[in-house]
Protein backbone atom coordinates (compact mmCIF):
# COMPACT_ATOMS: atom_id res chain seq x y z
CA UNK A 1 0.00 0.00 0.00
CA UNK A 2 1.41 3.08 -0.54
CA UNK A 3 2.88 5.40 2.21
CA UNK A 4 0.98 8.68 2.47
CA UNK A 5 2.87 11.58 4.17
CA UNK A 6 0.64 13.50 6.61
CA UNK A 7 1.65 17.18 7.35
CA UNK A 8 -0.12 20.24 8.77
CA UNK A 9 1.33 22.48 5.89
CA UNK A 10 2.65 22.35 2.31
CA UNK A 11 4.75 24.75 1.07
CA UNK A 12 5.58 24.62 -2.49
CA UNK A 13 8.65 26.47 -3.36
CA UNK A 14 11.47 26.91 -0.47
CA UNK A 15 13.28 30.35 -1.80
CA UNK A 16 12.45 33.74 -0.03
CA UNK A 17 8.84 33.32 0.14
CA UNK A 18 8.97 29.92 0.94
CA UNK A 19 11.71 29.84 3.75
CA UNK A 20 9.97 33.03 5.46
CA UNK A 21 6.58 31.07 5.59
CA UNK A 22 8.01 28.04 7.00
CA UNK A 23 10.34 30.29 9.69
CA UNK A 24 7.24 31.07 11.46
CA UNK A 25 5.51 27.91 10.72
CA UNK A 26 8.35 26.24 12.67
CA UNK A 27 8.17 28.58 15.76
CA UNK A 28 4.38 27.74 16.03
CA UNK A 29 5.34 24.26 16.31
CA UNK A 30 3.49 23.34 13.19
CA UNK A 31 4.35 20.35 10.83
CA UNK A 32 5.64 21.45 7.62
CA UNK A 33 7.30 20.28 4.96
CA UNK A 34 8.71 22.70 2.46
CA UNK A 35 9.17 21.40 -1.30
CA UNK A 36 11.70 23.13 -3.53
CA UNK A 37 13.13 22.04 -6.92
CA UNK A 38 16.28 24.15 -6.18
CA UNK A 39 15.67 27.05 -8.70
CA UNK A 40 15.21 30.62 -7.31
CA UNK A 41 14.84 33.17 -10.13
CA UNK A 42 18.20 35.24 -9.06
CA UNK A 43 20.38 32.75 -8.83
CA UNK A 44 22.02 33.94 -11.82
CA UNK A 45 23.19 36.99 -10.11
CA UNK A 46 26.18 36.85 -7.66
CA UNK A 47 24.95 39.73 -5.35
CA UNK A 48 21.33 40.21 -4.20
CA UNK A 49 20.70 43.98 -2.98
CA UNK A 50 17.69 45.74 -0.86
CA UNK A 51 17.46 43.12 1.13
CA UNK A 52 17.38 44.53 4.48
CA UNK A 53 21.41 43.19 6.42
CA UNK A 54 21.86 41.69 3.41
CA UNK A 55 22.98 43.79 0.82
CA UNK A 56 25.43 42.93 -1.57
CA UNK A 57 25.52 38.88 -0.04
CA UNK A 58 24.69 36.15 -3.15
CA UNK A 59 21.33 34.92 -3.79
CA UNK A 60 22.24 31.35 -2.96
CA UNK A 61 23.95 32.25 0.60
CA UNK A 62 20.77 34.00 1.87
CA UNK A 63 18.63 30.86 1.19
CA UNK A 64 21.39 29.02 2.54
CA UNK A 65 21.29 31.08 5.86
CA UNK A 66 17.47 30.56 5.52
CA UNK A 67 17.46 26.92 5.77
CA UNK A 68 20.31 26.80 7.91
CA UNK A 69 18.40 28.95 10.51
CA UNK A 70 15.16 26.56 10.23
CA UNK A 71 16.98 23.44 11.89
CA UNK A 72 16.43 25.12 15.16
CA UNK A 73 12.58 24.33 14.42
CA UNK A 74 12.05 20.04 14.03
CA UNK A 75 8.93 20.19 12.99
CA UNK A 76 10.30 21.71 9.43
CA UNK A 77 10.76 18.84 7.15
CA UNK A 78 12.67 20.31 3.73
CA UNK A 79 12.71 18.08 0.95
CA UNK A 80 14.03 18.25 -2.49
CA UNK A 81 11.29 17.61 -4.40
CA UNK A 82 8.75 18.69 -7.11
CA UNK A 83 5.20 18.88 -6.86
CA UNK A 84 3.02 17.61 -9.94
CA UNK A 85 -0.14 17.37 -8.94
CA UNK A 86 -2.21 19.05 -6.12
CA UNK A 87 -6.09 17.92 -5.45
CA UNK A 88 -8.72 19.22 -2.86
CA UNK A 89 -9.49 16.21 -1.07
CA UNK A 90 -11.89 15.61 2.38
CA UNK A 91 -12.03 18.93 3.46
CA UNK A 92 -7.43 18.53 2.68
CA UNK A 93 -5.16 18.63 0.01
CA UNK A 94 -3.33 15.85 -1.93
CA UNK A 95 -0.26 16.19 -3.01
CA UNK A 96 2.04 14.44 -5.07
CA UNK A 97 5.32 14.85 -5.84
CA UNK A 98 7.86 13.60 -9.09
CA UNK A 99 9.34 10.89 -7.48
CA UNK A 100 5.73 9.30 -6.61
CA UNK A 101 5.23 10.24 -2.78
CA UNK A 102 1.80 11.40 -1.92
CA UNK A 103 1.44 13.73 1.26
CA UNK A 104 -2.23 15.03 2.67
CA UNK A 105 -1.94 18.25 4.23
CA UNK A 106 -4.59 20.49 5.88
CA UNK A 107 -3.16 24.44 4.41
CA UNK A 108 -1.11 24.93 1.09
CA UNK A 109 1.20 27.79 0.25
CA UNK A 110 2.23 28.55 -2.80
CA UNK A 111 5.58 29.94 -3.53
CA UNK A 112 6.78 28.83 -6.90
CA UNK A 113 8.23 31.94 -8.57
CA UNK A 114 8.62 33.15 -11.99
CA UNK A 115 10.07 32.38 -14.93
CA UNK A 116 11.55 35.36 -17.20
CA UNK A 117 11.21 34.44 -21.15
CA UNK A 118 14.21 36.18 -22.26
CA UNK A 119 14.60 37.56 -26.05
CA UNK A 120 15.77 35.27 -28.72
CA UNK A 121 18.98 37.33 -29.13
CA UNK A 122 22.36 35.29 -28.84
CA UNK A 123 24.59 35.09 -25.65
CA UNK A 124 21.57 36.80 -23.51
CA UNK A 125 21.57 33.94 -21.24
CA UNK A 126 25.10 33.71 -20.28
CA UNK A 127 24.86 37.51 -19.56
CA UNK A 128 21.92 37.43 -17.68
CA UNK A 129 21.95 38.65 -14.10
CA UNK A 130 25.03 40.33 -14.94
CA UNK A 131 25.85 42.66 -17.87
CA UNK A 132 22.21 41.99 -18.80
CA UNK A 133 19.88 43.27 -16.04
CA UNK A 134 16.23 43.74 -15.62
CA UNK A 135 15.53 45.94 -12.93
CA UNK A 136 16.92 49.34 -11.72
CA UNK A 137 16.85 48.44 -7.88
CA UNK A 138 18.21 45.24 -8.36
CA UNK A 139 21.51 46.43 -10.55
CA UNK A 140 21.23 49.84 -10.89
CA UNK A 141 23.27 51.26 -8.81
CA UNK A 142 26.34 49.10 -10.18
CA UNK A 143 25.71 50.41 -13.18
CA UNK A 144 24.92 53.81 -12.51
CA UNK A 145 26.68 56.92 -14.50
CA UNK A 146 27.92 54.58 -17.17
CA UNK A 147 27.01 54.29 -21.04
CA UNK A 148 23.82 51.86 -20.76
CA UNK A 149 21.13 50.40 -23.09
CA UNK A 150 17.71 49.23 -22.69
CA UNK A 151 16.48 46.79 -24.48
CA UNK A 152 12.73 46.96 -25.00
CA UNK A 153 9.99 48.31 -27.47
CA UNK A 154 6.62 48.45 -24.72
CA UNK A 155 4.60 50.40 -22.67
CA UNK A 156 6.82 48.37 -19.35
CA UNK A 157 9.95 49.63 -21.38
CA UNK A 158 9.28 52.92 -21.32
CA UNK A 159 7.86 53.21 -17.62
CA UNK A 160 11.09 51.59 -16.86
CA UNK A 161 13.29 54.93 -18.94
CA UNK A 162 12.59 57.25 -16.33
CA UNK A 163 13.82 55.54 -13.51
CA UNK A 164 16.92 54.03 -15.40
CA UNK A 165 17.64 57.59 -16.36
CA UNK A 166 17.77 58.92 -13.01
CA UNK A 167 20.57 56.64 -12.61
CA UNK A 168 22.25 57.19 -15.93
CA UNK A 169 22.48 60.11 -18.63
CA UNK A 170 24.19 58.10 -20.88
CA UNK A 171 20.83 56.33 -21.75
CA UNK A 172 19.87 54.15 -25.47
CA UNK A 173 17.17 52.29 -25.97
CA UNK A 174 16.86 49.70 -28.36
CA UNK A 175 13.46 48.82 -29.59
CA UNK A 176 14.90 45.46 -31.58
CA UNK A 177 12.56 46.11 -34.70
CA UNK A 178 10.83 48.44 -35.52
CA UNK A 179 9.37 51.07 -32.64
CA UNK A 180 6.01 50.30 -30.98
CA UNK A 181 6.85 53.65 -28.71
CA UNK A 182 4.37 56.26 -29.78
CA UNK A 183 4.72 59.37 -31.70
CA UNK A 184 4.84 61.11 -28.16
CA UNK A 185 6.80 59.03 -26.25
CA UNK A 186 9.44 58.87 -29.13
CA UNK A 187 9.44 62.57 -29.03
CA UNK A 188 9.83 62.79 -25.39
CA UNK A 189 12.88 60.61 -25.60
CA UNK A 190 14.40 63.02 -28.06
CA UNK A 191 13.61 65.64 -26.12
CA UNK A 192 15.63 63.92 -23.19
CA UNK A 193 18.70 63.09 -25.40
CA UNK A 194 17.90 59.32 -25.30
CA UNK A 195 18.67 58.01 -28.27
CA UNK A 196 16.56 55.17 -30.13
CA UNK A 197 17.58 52.38 -32.23
CA UNK A 198 15.26 50.09 -34.55
CA UNK A 199 18.03 47.47 -35.87
CA UNK A 200 17.71 44.27 -34.58
CA UNK A 201 20.09 43.24 -31.66
CA UNK A 202 21.64 39.47 -33.00
CA UNK A 203 23.92 39.10 -30.23
CA UNK A 204 24.91 40.70 -26.78
CA UNK A 205 28.57 39.91 -26.16
CA UNK A 206 30.56 40.23 -22.68
CA UNK A 207 33.89 42.60 -23.29
CA UNK A 208 35.89 42.10 -20.03
CA UNK A 209 34.66 45.06 -18.22
CA UNK A 210 31.52 45.95 -19.91
CA UNK A 211 29.51 44.29 -22.91
CA UNK A 212 28.59 44.64 -26.01
CA UNK A 213 25.60 44.75 -28.64
CA UNK A 214 25.50 43.30 -32.22
CA UNK A 215 22.97 44.40 -34.26
CA UNK A 216 21.30 43.39 -38.02
CA UNK A 217 23.70 45.43 -39.78
CA UNK A 218 26.81 44.62 -38.73
CA UNK A 219 26.73 47.87 -35.96
CA UNK A 220 28.38 47.22 -32.58
CA UNK A 221 27.72 49.27 -29.28
CA UNK A 222 29.32 48.84 -26.47
CA UNK A 223 27.54 49.49 -23.05
CA UNK A 224 28.67 48.72 -19.53
CA UNK A 225 25.23 46.99 -18.83
CA UNK A 226 22.03 46.61 -20.77
CA UNK A 227 18.57 46.79 -19.65
CA UNK A 228 16.18 43.82 -20.96
CA UNK A 229 12.57 43.83 -20.94
CA UNK A 230 11.74 40.01 -20.42
CA UNK A 231 9.68 38.98 -23.50
CA UNK A 232 7.17 37.76 -20.67
CA UNK A 233 6.87 35.93 -17.17
CA UNK A 234 5.77 32.61 -16.87
CA UNK A 235 4.07 32.75 -13.74
CA UNK A 236 4.45 29.33 -12.16
CA UNK A 237 0.67 28.87 -11.14
CA UNK A 238 -0.16 25.08 -12.47
CA UNK A 239 -0.40 23.75 -9.19
CA UNK A 240 -2.81 26.89 -7.89
CA UNK A 241 -4.82 26.13 -11.43
CA UNK A 242 -5.14 22.61 -10.42
CA UNK A 243 -6.90 23.44 -7.39
CA UNK A 244 -9.23 25.98 -8.60
CA UNK A 245 -7.76 28.88 -7.82
CA UNK A 246 -8.55 31.80 -9.76
CA UNK A 247 -5.68 34.09 -11.68
CA UNK A 248 -5.16 37.68 -12.31
CA UNK A 249 -4.61 38.74 -15.87
CA UNK A 250 -0.89 38.74 -15.72
CA UNK A 251 -1.26 34.84 -14.55
CA UNK A 252 -0.28 35.70 -11.04
CA UNK A 253 -2.29 34.03 -8.07
CA UNK A 254 -4.72 35.97 -6.84
CA UNK A 255 -4.67 36.70 -3.40
CA UNK A 256 -6.36 39.19 -0.80
CA UNK A 257 -3.99 41.29 1.86
CA UNK A 258 -3.03 38.15 3.62
CA UNK A 259 -2.01 36.41 0.81
CA UNK A 260 -5.08 33.90 0.77
CA UNK A 261 -6.07 32.64 -2.70
CA UNK A 262 -9.37 32.46 -3.72
CA UNK A 263 -9.43 28.98 -2.38
CA UNK A 264 -10.03 28.65 1.23
CA UNK A 265 -6.97 26.81 2.68
CA UNK A 266 -4.93 27.68 -0.25
CA UNK A 267 -2.03 30.71 0.08
CA UNK A 268 0.17 32.10 -2.37
CA UNK A 269 3.54 34.12 -1.75
CA UNK A 270 6.06 35.74 -3.79
CA UNK A 271 6.44 36.56 -6.82
CA UNK A 272 3.91 34.13 -8.76
CA UNK A 273 1.61 36.03 -6.14
CA UNK A 274 2.07 39.40 -7.33
CA UNK A 275 1.48 40.94 -11.44
CA UNK A 276 4.93 42.65 -11.19
CA UNK A 277 5.94 43.89 -7.77
CA UNK A 278 8.98 41.22 -7.66
CA UNK A 279 11.57 41.92 -4.79
CA UNK A 280 13.52 39.28 -1.67
CA UNK A 281 11.96 41.52 1.35
CA UNK A 282 8.69 41.73 -0.62
CA UNK A 283 8.61 37.72 -1.24
CA UNK A 284 9.72 36.83 2.34
CA UNK A 285 7.09 39.51 3.76
CA UNK A 286 4.60 37.54 2.19
CA UNK A 287 5.76 34.32 2.96
CA UNK A 288 5.50 35.57 7.13
CA UNK A 289 1.97 36.40 5.98
CA UNK A 290 0.67 33.41 4.61
CA UNK A 291 2.43 31.32 7.29
CA UNK A 292 1.08 33.38 9.81
CA UNK A 293 -2.32 33.16 8.83
CA UNK A 294 -1.94 29.55 7.61
CA UNK A 295 -0.99 28.79 11.90
CA UNK A 296 -3.67 31.11 12.72
CA UNK A 297 -6.42 29.23 10.56
CA UNK A 298 -5.07 25.74 12.25
CA UNK A 299 -4.77 27.30 15.71
CA UNK A 300 -8.69 28.33 15.51
CA UNK A 301 -10.06 24.93 13.46
CA UNK A 302 -8.33 23.37 16.44
CA UNK A 303 -9.82 25.00 19.02
CA UNK A 304 -13.25 24.78 17.58
CA UNK A 305 -13.65 21.39 17.89
C1 LIG B 1 18.64 38.01 -12.33
C2 LIG B 1 17.78 38.48 -11.21
C3 LIG B 1 18.34 39.19 -10.16
C4 LIG B 1 17.53 39.63 -9.12
N1 LIG B 1 18.10 40.38 -8.14
C5 LIG B 1 17.35 40.82 -7.10
C6 LIG B 1 17.92 41.62 -6.07
O1 LIG B 1 19.10 41.98 -6.12
N2 LIG B 1 17.11 42.01 -5.05
C7 LIG B 1 15.79 41.68 -4.99
O2 LIG B 1 15.11 42.06 -4.03
N3 LIG B 1 15.21 40.91 -5.96
C8 LIG B 1 15.96 40.48 -7.00
N4 LIG B 1 15.39 39.73 -8.00
C9 LIG B 1 13.98 39.32 -7.84
C10 LIG B 1 13.95 38.06 -6.93
O3 LIG B 1 14.69 37.04 -7.58
C11 LIG B 1 12.53 37.55 -6.68
O4 LIG B 1 11.68 38.59 -6.24
C12 LIG B 1 12.55 36.44 -5.62
O5 LIG B 1 13.42 35.40 -6.02
C13 LIG B 1 11.15 35.88 -5.41
O6 LIG B 1 11.20 34.84 -4.47
P1 LIG B 1 10.13 33.66 -4.54
O7 LIG B 1 10.38 32.85 -3.30
O8 LIG B 1 8.78 34.19 -4.77
O9 LIG B 1 10.48 32.84 -5.86
P2 LIG B 1 11.82 32.15 -6.37
O10 LIG B 1 13.03 32.78 -5.79
O11 LIG B 1 11.73 32.11 -7.86
O12 LIG B 1 11.73 30.67 -5.80
C14 LIG B 1 10.74 29.75 -6.20
C15 LIG B 1 11.23 28.36 -5.76
O13 LIG B 1 10.19 27.41 -6.00
C16 LIG B 1 10.76 26.23 -6.55
N5 LIG B 1 9.68 25.54 -7.26
C17 LIG B 1 8.97 25.99 -8.33
N6 LIG B 1 8.03 25.09 -8.67
C18 LIG B 1 8.14 24.05 -7.79
C19 LIG B 1 7.42 22.82 -7.62
N7 LIG B 1 6.39 22.48 -8.42
N8 LIG B 1 7.79 21.98 -6.63
C20 LIG B 1 8.83 22.30 -5.80
N9 LIG B 1 9.54 23.48 -5.92
C21 LIG B 1 9.19 24.33 -6.90
C22 LIG B 1 11.91 26.75 -7.43
O14 LIG B 1 12.89 25.77 -7.65
C23 LIG B 1 12.45 27.90 -6.55
O15 LIG B 1 13.46 27.46 -5.67
C24 LIG B 1 16.15 39.31 -9.08
C25 LIG B 1 15.59 38.59 -10.15
C26 LIG B 1 16.38 38.20 -11.21
C27 LIG B 1 15.76 37.47 -12.36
Amino acid sequence: MKNIQQFDVAIIGGASAGLAAALILGRSIRKTVVFDTGEPRNRPAAHAHNVFTRDGVSPLEILAIGREQLKAYPSVTIAQERVITAAKEDGAFRLETASGGTFVVRKVIIATGVKDILPEIAGIQALWGNKVIHCPYCHGWEAKNTPIALIGNDDMAYHLIPIVRNLNKDLTVFTNGKSAFSEEQQAKLQQQGIGLIETPVTAVEDAGDGMRLVLADGTVHHKQAAYVRAVRMQFNNELAVQLGCELEEAGSIKVDEFQQTTVPGVFAAGDVAHPMFHQVMAAAAGGLKAGGMCNGQLSMEDFEK
